[in-house]
């Protein structure tokens, strides 16, 4: 065993510790009140548009005994191959050059292991090459033409993402865009799709946390990111504590809505230490989001993101799901939907709100 291999050993197993060898070493909480019990129903949580996302990870965890990751998966593959989805894997909307550039990062509980793309091209499910990241490296962040090449080597096909449709919107996006268009989101406007006229400039994503009837939790979040970015930039998607997070003893959490409040929040890591701490989850997202207005307002000298009641003007959400199967969702600012399975069946509920 070399001498660095010895100490992870040592380290790992404690088998040091008896003999004092390894001064300073942690040991491992037996706290049991950090592991909280679970009630034994399968609850797959997501953004509102995955209704039928949180219905087929819950099916895969209850028909097929599928370990939740891997089922919260293959639940979002449906939206990342949604061509009518502008937010996520085929029909995203693209970078500011015309090129959809896909981000996305899974989680698994029992291993404590992740894995993730950023910035991935012509691959239409990201969700699943993060996945053979995460199960066959032993890496976990994969980047652009790497990435690329690890799907292709592992047998998924290169294809245009880019629908008629987000062509369209974004060629109408670039002949009226402004000199200042990267100060978004400052009055950025995509005067485009008569479904996004005089909105800011879209967000959309897919997270979903599931809770396996064993306790077991896993997680997943996939997206074309921010619309029109600049070629490269990753958002909160496929950073692991920031647009998701998952650890097995506490619950699970994840993030839409502007990447960079979540990266700079650590957003879902703060929720699933809030939830470990006694929050609800509603509670714990609602705690991330009052953290990310409090930061926000910091940051207003160079990016005076801010409403006149000083709340961010940008949108965030947050989902969780405990181990216990309590579940919640937060949204920054106005109305809400997240998506939710259980035993009760898929629907649509309300999300609890930061700034009214
Ligand atoms: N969070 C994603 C990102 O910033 C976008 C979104 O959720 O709308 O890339």
């Amino acid at each position: 065993m070399s001498d660095i291999n010895r100490r992870f050993f040592l380290r790992v197993t404690g088998a040091g510790l008896a003999a004092g060898a390894v001064p300073g070493a942690l040991k491992a909480s037996t706290n049991p009140e950090l592991y909280l019990p679970n009630k034994g129903d399968c609850i797959a949580i997501s953004s509102g548009n995955g209704v039928e996302a949180v219905a087929r990870a819950r099916k895969l965890v209850m028909e097929e005994n599928m370990r939740p990751v891997s089922a919260a998966v293959r639940g979002v593959a449906i939206v990342e191959a949604d061509p009518n989805d502008l937010s996520v894997g085929y029909g995203g909307l693209p970078n500011e050059l015309g090129v959809v550039q896909l981000d996305s990062a899974c989680m698994d509980g029992p291993t404590h292991n992740a894995g993730s793309v950023a910035s991935m091209e012509d691959i239409m499910h990201p969700a699943q090459v993060a996945e053979l990241v995460m199960d066959h490296t032993d890496h976990v962040n994969l980047v652009g033409p790497g990435a690329r090449q690890f799907a292709l080597d592992y047998g998924f096909k290169a294809e245009n993402l880019l629908t008629d449709r987000a062509r369209e919107i974004w060629l109408k996006w670039r002949s009226k865009r402004s000199d200042d268009d990267r100060l978004w989101p400052l009055g950025d406007t995509v005067p485009a799709d008569p479904a996004l006229a005089d909105e800011p400039r879209p967000w959309g994503t897919i997270h979903c946390s599931v809770l396996a009837p064993d306790g077991n939790l896993g997680c997943c979040t996939t997206t074309s990111g921010l619309a029109f970015k600049i070629p490269g930039r990753i958002g909160d998607s496929p950073l692991i504590g920031c647009g998701l997070y998952c650890d097995n003893g506490v619950g699970s959490a994840g993030a839409t809505g502007r990447g960079e409040a979540a990266i700079l929040s650590g957003g879902s890591w703060l929720i699933v230490e809030r939830m470990r701490a006694g929050d609800t989850p509603e509670e714990a997202c609602l705690f991330a989001l009052r953290r990310v207005a409090e930061q926000a307002e910091r940051s207003a000298k160079w990016q005076p993101a801010l409403w006149k009641d000083g709340s961010p003007n940008f949108g965030l959400t947050f989902y969780a799901v405990r181990k216990d199967g309590l579940y919640g969702s937060a949204n920054m600012r106005g109305s809400a939907w997240f998506a939710i399975a259980d035993e009760k069946g898929a629907r649509k509920e309300a999300c609890a709100v930061a700034f009214k």
